[in-house]
């Protein structure tokens, strides 16, 4: 098994990394910037390594600097998490040729499922449906593309080759409106991923967000642990998450799942992954794969009783799966909330000091979180600042349970989502279940 790890992450996955190591024996080594030296896991870590100024860029991001605190620390692996470095080929590399071990998939296979076209290619080639478009990045000519779009017919969705974090996308609904929509999203791609290459998919009206989570060794034996529905969105990210999909049957879970684990033999994946579809009138199609552990991985934990984290460093320690498929039963229903530092109704960020934090208990209420009371939320990162996940017998007691979660947590000084949450967990189209990836717009009259 791994020594020792470094965390080269923040907030509460850099906890949870923290955990699943000190469970099984693994020393850990916390990175930090200036403004996170009163982190919990960084309190909590065997040894713990400043890296750099606030900003991620000169901190999180700076590749040289983590590698060198696995140096000097003399750690074995490096654990990316979610977000910063985790799905950057080149940092997987440099890893790698430094001789540690990078706890994911190989750097080739980052970077063929981290541009999002070579992915829909390799998935084809799997044998994987993925949306209608133009199965390849846009050229220079107009006249070409405004062919696909008529091809595949309006609306359609134009996303950055490089795309991650819900950004990077534009809805077109005609001609007069593509053309400047295209330059405008490759010059937005430019900036925020280094790579001006965009393309085109069929944009769908209603269609639900279902993901497969993977598990894969090296030593050819591929899983999946079932789907997660991740339909309520907000600017095409996740607000609450649930494991099983409502509705879903157990026959086409089987079916889309031994199709990933096929893809996941076909293109020789390791560690842990999720394929994410966009679902609607029972089909599936392939959008994209993110090749690292996802904020949403708790929900499928709670109802498979299988420790992701660990699993992924047992792979990365060169050990075989722990589970073969007939192993994974789907026990219950659980719910995630993503709790955000954010006005509820302004709906941007509200980083301070948290003057107050009770968190929530009971049967069947796991929290994930980093806050404590008299922590102060940076205004320099993301603002999750935790996962309030539920577990019941049946979806209608994971609801009840959120229900009496959210009204039991407390946080004060800053704003947090908590409201929206609530309001969420008891409309009515919610608690029937199956609502579409636009529903949480329309709800809140974004659209
Ligand atoms: P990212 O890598 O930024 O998360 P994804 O490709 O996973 O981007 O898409 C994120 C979300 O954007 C999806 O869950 C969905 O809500 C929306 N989306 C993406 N592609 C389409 C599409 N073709 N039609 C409708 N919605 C889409």
């Amino acid at each position: 098994m791994l020594d020792k790890v470094v965390i080269a992450n923040r907030g509460e996955i850099a906890l949870r990394i923290l955990r699943a190591c000190h469970e099984m024996g693994i020393k850990t080594v916390a990175i930090y910037s200036e403004a996170d030296s009163d982190q919990k896991h960084v309190l909590l870590a065997d040894e713990s390594v400043c890296i750099g100024p606030a900003a991620s860029s000169e901190s999180y991001l700076n590749i040289p600097a983590v590698i060198s605190v696995a140096e000097v620390t003399d750690a074995v692996g490096i654990h990316p998490g979610y977000g910063f470095l985790s799905e950057n080929a080149d940092f997987a590399e440099r890893v790698e040729q430094s001789g540690f071990v990078f706890i994911g998939p190989r750097s080739e296979t980052i970077r063929l499922m981290g541009d999002k076209v070579s992915a829909i290619q390799a998935m084809q080639k799997a044998g994987i449906a993925c949306v209608p478009g133009s199965n390849g990045a846009l050229g220079d000519d107009t006249d070409e593309y405004l062919k696909i779009a008529h091809e595949i017919g309006y609306p359609v969705i134009i996303k950055a080759v490089g795309g991650g974090g819900g950004r990077g996308m534009r809805v077109v609904h005609s001609d007069a409106a593509l053309k400047n929509a295209v330059s405008i999203t490759r010059s937005e791609a430019s900036t925020a991923f280094g790579n001006s290459d965009v393309y085109m998919e069929k944009f769908l009206e209603h269609p639900r967000h279902i993901e497969i989570q993977v598990l894969a060794d090296e030593h050819g034996n591929a899983i999946h642990l079932g789907e997660r529905d991740c339909s309520m969105q907000r600017r095409h990210q996740k607000v609450i998450e649930e494991a099983p999909a409502p509705g879903l049957s157990q026959k086409i879970r089987n079916t889309i799942g031994q199709r990933c684990v096929d893809a996941c033999l076909s293109i020789g994946y390791r560690g842990a992954g999720t394929f994410e579809f966009l679902y609607e009138n029972g089909e599936f199609y392939f959008i994209e794969m993110n090749t690292r552990v996802q904020v949403e991985h708790p929900v499928t934990e709670m109802i498979t009783g299988v420790d992701i984290i660990r699993e992924q460093l047992r792979i990365a320690a060169g050990e075989k799966l722990s589970y073969k498929q007939e192993d994974i039963l789907v026990r219950g229903h659980a719910i995630e909330c993503r709790l955000n530092a954010e006005d509820p109704k302004k709906l941007i960020p509200s980083p301070g000091w948290i003057s107050h934090y009770h968190p929530p208990g009971g049967l069947g209420v796991r929290v994930d979180t980093h806050i404590y009371g008299g922590y102060k939320v940076p205004p320099y990162y993301d603002s999750m600042i935790g996962k309030l996940i539920t577990h019941g017998d049946t979806r209608k007691q994971a609801i009840a349970r959120m229900s009496m979660a959210l009204s039991e947590i407390v946080i004060e000084g800053i704003k947090t989502n908590i409201p929206l949450h609530q309001m969420l967990i008891a409309d009515s189209a919610f608690q029937t279940g199956g609502t579409d990836i636009h529903y949480l717009e329309n709800k809140l009259g974004l659209k």
